[in-house]
C-alpha cells in the first residue's frame, strides 16, 4: 500500500470538494478498496471516508418505491423489517452476500459503484428498475452499469441513495463461489404487474445485463416453465477457473427457473 492522505468529512459538501482532487478516492466500507490499494491496484493520493455522513445512511418507504441510503451496511439491508415487507427478495440477496464481517461493513454505494462482475446488488437495482441519486443529480439504471468495474458515475461523484420500484413479487437465486459468496450466476426476476417483468443477471457476463428472452416469456406467462426451456447463448459470457462459459449460461436459465419457483412461493 502506498502512503495517502486520509480524511473524515463531515459533510456532503465537504466530501465533493475532497473527491474532487484528481487521485482522490472515496471509501465506504473498504471491502473492495482497501484489497485494491493493499494490491496496488489502487494508489489514491486522498482517501475520503464516507463514515461520519449519517444521512447517506437509512432505508424508507412510500408504498410505491423503497429507498436505501448509500451507506447503509449489506447487514441493516438483511436485517430491515421495511425491507422485509416492502422487497423481501432484496433483504434476502443483501443476506447472501459474503460472510458477516462483509456484510456488517460493506455497503449499497460501494457495492453499485465498484460494480464487480460478480456482485450481488447490480442484479437487484437492474431488475427493480432502481434511481440512484447522486450528489449531482441521479441515474437511470438504464444506463449506469457500463461494463466490467464501470458506471456511468464522474470521477468524485457520490451515490447518496437508490430507489428501487417496489414489485409485486420478486426472488434472487445464485449459484455462489463456495470460497467468497460472489456470484458465479446470479438471476434476480421482479414481477410488476401488467406484464411487465425483469430479469437481470449478474455474475456470467462482464457486466450485469437483462434476458429479455425471458422477460418476454414471463411477461406472457409467469411459470418457472416459460423459462425452463430457453437456452441461453455463451457467447461473450465469463470463462474461468471457476465456470465455463457453456456452464454459466445453463445456470442462468437454472437459476432463473429457480428464482419464479421462489417468487410464486
Ligand atoms: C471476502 C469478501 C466476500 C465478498 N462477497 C461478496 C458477495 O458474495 N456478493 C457481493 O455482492 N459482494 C461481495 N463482496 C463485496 C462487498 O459486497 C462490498 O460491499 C463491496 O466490495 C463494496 O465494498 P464497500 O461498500 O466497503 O465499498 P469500498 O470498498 O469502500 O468502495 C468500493 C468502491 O466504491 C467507491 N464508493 C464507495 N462508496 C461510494 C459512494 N457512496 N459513491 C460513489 N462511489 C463510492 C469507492 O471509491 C471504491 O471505488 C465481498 C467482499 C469480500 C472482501
Amino acid at each position: 500500500m502506498r502512503a495517502f492522505q486520509y480524511h473524515r468529512p463531515a459533510s456532503l459538501a465537504e466530501a465533493a470538494a475532497l473527491a474532487a482532487r484528481p487521485e482522490a478516492k472515496l471509501l465506504a466500507g473498504g471491502q473492495s478498496l482497501v484489497q485494491a490499494m493493499k494490491l496496488r491496484l489502487a494508489s489514491p493520493s486522498d482517501v475520503v471516508d464516507l463514515g461520519a455522513l449519517k444521512d447517506l445512511a437509512g432505508i424508507k418507504t412510500d408504498g410505491r418505491t423503497l429507498t436505501i441510503g448509500a451507506m447503509t451496511r449489506h447487514a441493516e439491508v438483511a436485517e430491515s423489517a421495511e425491507v422485509k415487507k416492502a422487497i423481501p427478495a432484496l433483504a434476502q440477496l443483501a443476506g447472501m452476500i459474503g460472510d458477516r464481517q462483509v456484510r456488517a461493513m460493506g455497503t449499497l454505494g460501494g457495492s453499485i459503484a465498484n460494480n464487480d462482475p460478480a456482485a450481488d446488488y447490480p442484479a437487484a437495482v437492474l431488475a427493480l428498475d432502481a434511481v440512484i441519486h447522486t450528489n449531482k443529480g441521479r441515474h437511470d439504471v438504464g444506463t449506469f452499469f457500463k461494463g466490467l468495474y464501470e458506471t456511468a458515475l464522474a470521477p468524485g461523484e457520490i451515490i447518496t441513495a437508490v430507489e428501487f420500484r417496489i414489485p409485486q413479487r420478486a426472488a434472487y437465486m445464485k449459484f455462489k463461489n463456495p470460497a467468497s459468496r460472489f456470484a458465479i450466476v446470479g438471476v434476480f426476476v421482479a414481477d410488476f404487474g401488467g406484464g411487465n417483468v425483469r430479469v437481470a443477471v449478474t455474475g456470467a457476463g462482464p457486466c450485469v445485463f437483462r434476458q429479455t428472452e425471458m422477460e418476454k416469456a414471463l411477461a406472457a406467462k409467469f411459470d418457472p416453465a416459460s423459462v425452463a426451456s430457453i437456452k441461453v447463448s455463451p457467447a461473450g459470457l465469463n470463462s474461468d477457473l471457476h465456470a465455463s462459459a457453456e456452464y454459466r449460461a445453463h445456470l442462468v436459465t437454472v437459476m432463473a427457473k429457480r428464482a419464479v419457483e421462489a417468487a410464486l412461493k
